[in-house]
């Protein structure tokens, strides 16, 4: 770890104290009546709240959290917040019909105007949902001024994270199979790489947000232009991430294509390894989990995303086995999910009826999943809560009538689905107080958004997905 900074001075300490905290390090997994110390940005310690009081006295500020469960900030491994446009509409599609008549055609409508409007409201529902850190992957509008604007929203948010600029460049044979929106492939491979190296120069990497390629799917895109994209990457010391084997179908078409599954293609590239993220990795055979784990690939699973699209169930054993990393993420707003506490809920549900096992997952890895493991991907000091990691965390208020008794608070945590997010903490500053932010005006942010969207729909010719009412298909009991 860098940036350790034990010789602070007490009185630039803020001590966050009283709470019970979930660490995720496993020399001290749960502190009952803990604190956090934190100087800057950084983890200064973390034990037992008597214990801290002694080293830093009474000159460190401190807020009191008495009552609260505190936990590392969960990392979002791969989400649309643009997406939050179509939120509760094209309901009932699998994936390649929803793409094909509704995502990419409110894609190819979205203005750099609703870009931002929408980023505000969904970035500060990620916050208010405890999420810290996003990896957005944003593919409407793609030009460098959005892209850049976008960034600078995410960080004047509070939010940690990455905009990965979708890529789909020339329109390719894949595209064709998938009946992709033409008005999406506008760039060839080496404006689209020229355009996301303009993001890079203008907010270059190493800041609280960065900008990564996101070649967009592995079946549509140009294949010179995906190794561009992981080129490019390793150049500038940056990850990249791609939709892969989300359908059963998208694999089918890639084999057709290639004489190959994509994996087994993709590490014939050379491009496969442990700054390359893979979301969904759903359909993968033996060969290929073992390739996988081999190269340390990433692979971001959305377990409501993927029933919600009723896409498939990750092979999450085999992969952990194999020694690939999987983390967790939301896939956005419009594919049925709240964020990434609904996210554990369903990865942990999802996998014991996959095994018809109730030992095939745990909450404790879950919490991994969404924190550590999704840190790895973000190649950021978080997702701890220790001395030296970046000081990330939340604060939630599980003190009410829903959530007790909580006499295990791993388990509470993910079994709650929602918990109530009292306090946010974010690169050591407080950006969530008592549920509201303390950087944005909530009225504004949602109004904003709620106008962008409904200007959107009329726009994009998408009205007719607007429904008061879809009656079941079966008859009443009489
Ligand atoms: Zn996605």
């Amino acid at each position: 770890m860098t940036d350790m900074t034990p010789a602070a001075r007490p009185d630039s300490v803020t001590q966050f104290e009283g709470a019970d905290i979930l660490t995720l390090d496993p020399a001290q997994p749960l502190i009952r009546k803990g604190a956090i110390a934190v100087s800057g940005n950084r983890i200064l310690a973390v034990g037992p709240q008597a214990q801290l009081a002694k080293t830093y006295g009474t000159q460190a500020r401190r807020i009191d959290w008495t009552g609260l469960l505190v936990l590392p900030g969960l990392v979002d491994g791969h989400s649309h917040l643009f997406q939050s446009l179509g939120r509760t509409l094209g309901d009932g599609l699998s994936l390649l019909p929803w793409l094909e008549h509704f995502m990419l055609p409110l894609a190819a409508n979205v203005t750099p105007d609703d870009a931002i409007a929408i980023y505000r409201l969904a970035g500060l529902s990620a916050l208010l949902l405890g999420t810290t850190a996003v990896i957005d992957n944003h593919y409407a509008p793609v030009d460098p001024d959005t892209i850049v604007a976008l960034a600078r929203e995410m960080e004047a948010l509070g939010l940690r994270g990455v905009v990965a600029r979708g890529i789909f460049g020339p329109m390719v044979e894949g595209g064709h199979r998938m009946n992709c929106d033409p008005r999406l492939f506008r760039h060839s491979t080496a404006e689209e790489i020229a355009l996301t190296r303009a993001c890079l120069a203008a907010h270059p990497p190493g800041g609280r947000v960065e900008i990564w390629p996101m070649p967009e799917n592995v079946v549509y895109l140009d294949p010179e232009l995906l190794i561009a994209c992981a080129e490019l990457a390793a150049k500038q010391d940056i990850g990249w991430q791609i939709h892969c084997s989300e359908s059963s179908f998208e694999v089918e078409i890639f084999e057709s294509l290639y004489g190959a599954r994509p994996a087994i293609w993709m590490q014939a590239q050379g491009i496969l390894s442990d700054r390359s993220a893979l979301a969904h990795g759903i359909w993968f055979d033996d060969a290929e989990i073992e390739v996988l784990g081999a190269t340390r690939t990433h692979i971001v699973h959305n377990p409501v995303c993927n029933q919600y699209l009723a896409s498939g169930i990750v092979k999450l054993d085999p992969l952990l086995r194999a020694g690939a990393n999987v983390c967790l993420g939301s896939d956005g707003m419009a594919v049925g999910g709240s964020g990434m506490f609904e996210a554990m809920k369903a990865g942990f549900l999802l996998q014991r009826l996959r095994e018809y096992n109730p030992l095939a997952t745990s909450a404790e890895l879950m919490l991994e999943m969404a924190t550590l493991r999704g840190a790895a991907v973000l190649r950021r000091d978080v997702g701890q809560l220790r001395a030296g990691m970046l000081a990330d965390f939340v604060a939630l208020d599980m003190r009410g009538a829903i959530n007790q008794p909580m006499t295990r608070p791993a388990m509470a945590v993910v079994m709650a689905g929602l918990p109530t997010v009292s306090d946010v903490v974010v690169d050591g500053e407080v950006v969530i107080r008592a549920g509201r932010s303390t950087r944005v005006d909530h009225d504004k942010v949602i109004a904003d958004g709620l106008q962008a969207a409904g200007a959107l729909i009329e726009r994009a010719g998408l009205r007719d997905l607007v429904r008061d009412w879809i009656p079941p298909a079966y008859a009443h009991p009489a």
